[in-house]
């Protein structure tokens, strides 16, 4: 039976990416070796790091004065790097949700980190708004994309100070204007590569400001000056990560993307808010296009437990919402094709009919 994998993360991929990397694994740019067995600093890498780098910044359209980076240690070692590198005086945190609040516990290890507003208070199914970004901050650090809750930010703000954001799920989901941000960083593993590679797209003149040492390994410094090759880069998700660039660019970049997604997650809210079993938890204008969350009307909370074998066994994969929010989350990045959604829509129309 097909499946349609709609997990959170790992996640789905182009099928062009994993059948060129294994190729490469099997051979790796005709060397007769495994991509596995090379060395990080053959001409053959160096191309495929250099070609990935100048697709990243082809495809969002990075400005000069930023670099590309492929580091290892997931988003999560950003929560901690971002602070050490930026945090002089003052850090402020939009809470959206478990990786916002992940990302602010790290930064009070290194000073004086402030909330600047949650929606904590509604268990996270809203973006705050009307809130004042604090002038004497030395960085403002939002989530755009809130991967467990089923919000987004889709607007690039404008910010008094530098904007740092985590983009883990929802980077190359749209275009982004980096020239307003300082700093976006992401796990690869929910729309471009498989775990081990964490990106980082960085304004070069925000660094350097803060007094306190900074171990060489944890300075995005280091990383820059050896282009991404002070230690061995995670070579195989590199060059997977290449090859999903490849295949965004083929189908005609971000904004092409965007278009897909918005219309594969109309498709999907618009058959939430019609059938009678199901509600959205996210509050409509904040809405992500990556993660779609949903769970069953109360009047039919003791469907769920059906819902998803019945889901399950027509192929849905990884439907089960977080623990934090229960119910169903269906994510939608930008590799998985309409014809998943329209089978999960399918899926929901048949089992209201049912009952
Ligand atoms: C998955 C995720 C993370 C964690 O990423 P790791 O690479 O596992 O550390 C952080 N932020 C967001 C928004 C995520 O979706």
């Amino acid at each position: 039976m097909k499946k349609y994998n709609f997990n959170a993360g790992p996640s789905i991929l182009p099928q062009e990416t994993i059948d060129n990397t294994i190729k490469a694994i099997q051979n790796f740019s005709g060397t007769g070796l495994s991509l596995m067995e090379v060395s990080h600093r053959s001409k053959e890498f160096q191309a495929v790091i250099d070609e990935a780098e100048a697709l990243f910044k082809e495809l969002l359209n990075i400005p000069e004065g930023y670099s590309v980076l492929f580091l290892g240690g997931g988003a999560s070692l950003e929560f901690c790097m971002v602070p050490y590198n930026l945090l002089e005086k003052k850090a402020a945190y939009l809470n959206t949700g478990t990786w916002a609040n992940k990302a602010l516990k790290e930064a009070k290890l290194f000073g004086e980190a402030i909330e600047v507003a949650s929606s904590k208070d509604a268990n996270y199914s809203y973006i705050p708004k009307g809130y004042t970004i604090p002038a004497d901050a030395d960085y403002f650090h939002i989530t755009t994309n809130n991967t467990i809750f089923g919000t987004e930010i889709h607007e690039d703000m404008d910010s008094p100070v530098t904007l740092v954001a985590d983009m883990s799920s929802d980077i190359f989901s749209r275009p982004v204007d980096v020239s307003k941000y300082g700093l976006i960083y992401g796990g690869a593993q929910k729309n471009l590569a498989p775990a081990g590679v964490t990106f980082v797209i960085v304004k070069d003149d925000i660094l350097g400001k803060v007094s306190r040492t900074i171990p060489t390994m944890l300075d995005y410094r280091t990383h820059i000056k050896d282009g991404s090759m002070f230690n061995t880069p995670p070579v195989v998700p590199i060059y997977a990560a290449l090859q999903t660039l490849k295949w965004l660019k083929a189908l005609g970049g971000v904004e092409v993307m965007y278009k897909m997604n918005k219309e594969k997650a109309a498709l999907l809210y618009a058959e939430i808010d019609r059938n009678k079993l199901f509600k959205g938890t996210a509050a409509q204008e904040d809405r992500s296009l990556m993660n779609i969350c949903f769970v069953m009307n109360d009047e039919y909370k003791d469907l769920e437990g059906d819902f998803y074998k019945f889901a399950t066994e027509k192929g849905m994969v990884g439907i089960k919402g977080h623990r934090s929010v229960g119910g169903f989350r269906a994510s939608t990045y930008n590799a998985l094709p309409k014809e998943a959604v329209e089978a999960l829509v399918a899926c929901m129309q048949e089992f209201e009919k049912q009952h």
